[in-house]
Parts: C-alpha cells; sequence; structure tokens
C-alpha cells in the first residue's frame, strides 16, 4: 500500500488517493493517519517490514525529510545558542518527542536522531546517553507511522584545530557505535565544511553496512579548502554514500543551486547517487561562501528572512525538477514548511499528510471566511503571486556578511 507500490509519479491511481482526500466533506481519515493506524495496532496482513531508505529511492519516491531541531528547540527554550548541543534529548525528552511527532505528523519520512554535535568532543561524558535517549525518541516515533530512523553525525570542534584523523573517526565510530546497538535503518553525515572530514565520516559510517547519506553545510563556491561541490560529490560517492547533496547555512535557491553542480559532477564523472536537500528555512541571497552564520543577524535574529509555505512549495517543486528525491530542511525549517514540501508533490506521492486535515491546500479554507476579501484569497494565484511586506519600513533587505 506504499506510495511507491501504488505506481510511479503522477500515476492515476495515485492521484485518485489524492482527490478523494481533498473533497472529502468531513476530513476523517487521510491515507497517512490509516497508515499511522496500521502501524500503531498492527491490523492488516501481520506485522509488516517497512520499505528502506534506498528501497525507497530505487522505486521513485519522494522521501521527505524533517526540519530544524537545535534552531526550534532553542526558541521554546531547551538548547542553547552557540554551543548548540541536543542535552534535551536526555533532559527534556517530552520536547524532543514533540517535535518529532509535529515532522512525522507534517509528513516526514526520516525521524533524524537528535545527535547534532553529539559527540565525544562537545558532550564529553554525557555523550553516549544523549545519543542513546535520541535514537529511542526517534524510533518511538517513527513506529506512529511510515518513517524511518536515520542515525546523525556531523562535523567535529576537532577538524579545522588539529585535523587528527583517528582521533576524529573515533568519535564518529563512538557514535556509530550506539546507532547499530539501536538499529537505526540508515545514516547521515551532515554538515560538513569540510569534504576531508565528510569523507573520513562515510568511511566510518560504511562499516555498519547500513545505506549512507552525506550532505555538506557548503554553497555554490564548494568547500572550505576550495573543493567545488562536483567534487565533493564525487568524493563522498567515492567513499561510499548512496545518497548525497547539502544540508543547512543557504536558504532554498542557493542550496538547490549547489545540488545541481553537484548533480553535474557526478554526471561527468559517471557516478550515479541519488540526490538530497535539506536547505534553511530563511532567505539567504546576500550570504558569503560560509553561509547564513556569517551574516550580522545569525542567530537571534533572522525572522525577518523566514521562508513562507509558498517560497517552500516552489522550492519543493524544484528540487523534484532538478531530480532530488530526498526533500527536507534544517535550520528555521518548521512542521509547517515540512507539510508545505508534501503537500506541492502530493500529486507524485498520491496522497497528503495528517496535518493537511487542518489545512486546505492554497489557501482553499479561507472561502469560509467571512469577510469577502478574505475569501478572495482562498485561491492560488493570490498565494503563488504574493510579495510578503516585512513591516519594518526603515530596516534593509539585506545585509553585507561580517565574513
Ligand atoms: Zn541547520
Amino acid at each position: 500500500m506504499w506510495a511507491g507500490e501504488r505506481g510511479g509519479p503522477g500515476s492515476p491511481h495515485g492521484f485518485q488517493l489524492l482527490l478523494r482526500c481533498k473533497t472529502a466533506t468531513l476530513p476523517s481519515q487521510s491515507l497517512g493517519q490509516a497508515l499511522s493506524q496500521q502501524w500503531r495496532d498492527g491490523t492488516g496482513r501481520g506485522e509488516r517490514v517497512k520499505k528502506g531508505i534506498l528501497e525507497r529511492l530505487n522505486s521513485g519516491e519522494v522521501v521527505i525529510g524533517d526540519g530544524s531541531f537545535v534552531f526550534t528547540l532553542e526558541k521554546r527554550g531547551y538548547v542553547k545558542a552557540g554551543l548548540w548541543t541536543p542535552e534535551a534529548a536526555v533532559e527534556y525528552p517530552e520536547a524532543v518527542r514533540q517535535l518529532h511527532m509535529e515532522y512525522l505528523r507534517a509528513g516526514s519520512n526520516v525521524m533524524q536522531t537528535f545527535t547534532f554535535f553529539a559527540g565525544k568532543d562537545n558532550l564529553e561524558s554525557k555523550w553516549k546517553d544523549v545519543n542513546e535517549a535520541a535514537c529511542d525518541l526517534a524510533r518511538e516515533v517513527a513506529e506512529k507511522g511510515d518513517a524511518l530512523v536515520a542515525g546523525g553525525i556531523s562535523q567535529t570542534s576537532l577538524y579545522q584545530s588539529q585535523k587528527n584523523k583517528l582521533e576524529i573517526k573515533e568519535i564518529f565510530q563512538q557514535q556509530l557505535e550506539v546507532f547499530t546497538r539501536k538499529n537505526v535503518d540508515f545514516l547521515i553525515a551532515e554538515y560538513f565544511e569540510y569534504c576531508e572530514e565528510a569523507v573520513w565520516a562515510v568511511e566510518v559510517l560504511k562499516e555498519s553496512g547500513k545505506p549512507v547519506a552525506a550532505t555538506m553545510c557548503i554553497g555554490p563556491e564548494g568547500d572550505m579548502h576550495n573543493l567545488t561541490p562536483g567534487e565533493c560529490a564525487v568524493r563522498l560517492v567515492k567513499a561510499g554514500a548512496s545518497i548525497v547533496g547539502v544540508n543547512c547555512r543557504f536558504g532554498p535557491e542557493i542550496s538547490l543551486a549547489t545540488v545541481k553542480l553537484m548533480k553535474e559532477g557526478l554526471e561527468a564523472s559517471g557516478l550515479k547517487a541519488y540526490l538530497m536537500v535539506q536547505t534553511l528555512g530563511f532567505h539567504t541571497p546576500d550570504c558569503g561562501k560560509g553561509g547564513f552564520v556569517d551574516l550580522p543577524q545569525y542567530p537571534f535574529g533572522l525572522e525577518p528572512r523566514l521562508a513562507t509555505r509558498w517560497d517552500i512549495q516552489k522550492y519543493a517543486r524544484e528540487a523534484y525538477n532538478l531530480g532530488v528525491r530526498y526533500i527536507g530542511g534544517c535550520c528555521g525549517f518548521e512542521p509547517y514548511h515540512i507539510r508545505a514540501i508534501a503537500e506541492e508533490l502530493a500529486p507524485e506521492r498520491g496522497f497528503l499528510p495528517d496535518a493537511s486535515e487542518k489545512h486546505g491546500s492554497w489557501g482553499s479554507g479561507l472561502s469560509m471566511h467571512t469577510k469577502p476579501w478574505i475569501r478572495a484569497r482562498a485561491q492560488k494565484e493570490y498565494w503563488k503571486n504574493l510579495l510578503p511586506a516585512s513591516g519594518r519600513p526603515y530596516f534593509p533587505s539585506l545585509s553585507k556578511p561580517d565574513a
């Protein structure tokens, strides 16, 4: 009954299901909810085995990632900016669980463990407890729906200062040992600004035998050693990554431009891999090579740059047209942005997420409004062409990076 089994992109059967969801007078139960239910109570034909990440991608499915964790939990009061470490997995598990739940409901197919910067280098003696708790939370929520668990590692704090390959690989190995014991479904090496360190991460993760995705936090100018995005992608695939792309640091347009360069690099080398993008939820056309961290508003004044749900529908469509089949978000990317991906690509996927029960596609819910000028906004053309105002008449729309 999964999307891939119902036929390829735009299959008539898939579209029928979508229409059925959308035209129901009462949103009694979406397909996603029905499937969630099936996972919960084990109804149907006994135990079902979920399709793995590569099976899904091989069959042409669009995999929707998740969104912001450290940034969002900082705003909610559970993460401290600066270190951006995920102790909340142990200290406030209900906060982490709730955010996972919101992404699942919005349409995410992947629950990434909340293990960003969770190596021994950043967390000292707490690293093990945090990684274990994060795996348990991700698994608990993933089991409530059609989601997989991905164990995530990120760049270390050692690479720039010491560049000690053995020591850095040991940090990755320690995290991998927890992921293996907790039996995550696949692995993601993310947020690497140096290709060399990302390659070490992939080499370690490959030892598990599980599929490995690798995303770098770079823009079109390439990594901090001036390797082009295309060359980075080639090296990551040669190291064993099945899925490559970018996450964080840049907004939708720049992230997609970088993935396009990766795609071209792979094609020129005759290599094959699936493409992945997890953009910021912020617009960053004025970024330098280092991305949004160098903007003067980082990290506490970025709100005026926030992408609308309509911006993210455009992003999802452009990513799809580029051939990217693993689409998600990073810092600033909220559950309603994930829902926007799921809604934009509903014709291809064949169903809407549970959270769409509370959201009429393209503002259609406003057709019930009592004020006629608001009712007039219940249409795609209105929201597609809207120019959002910042409400700040004396403020610049762009700024100059500090570095
Ligand atoms: Zn991020």
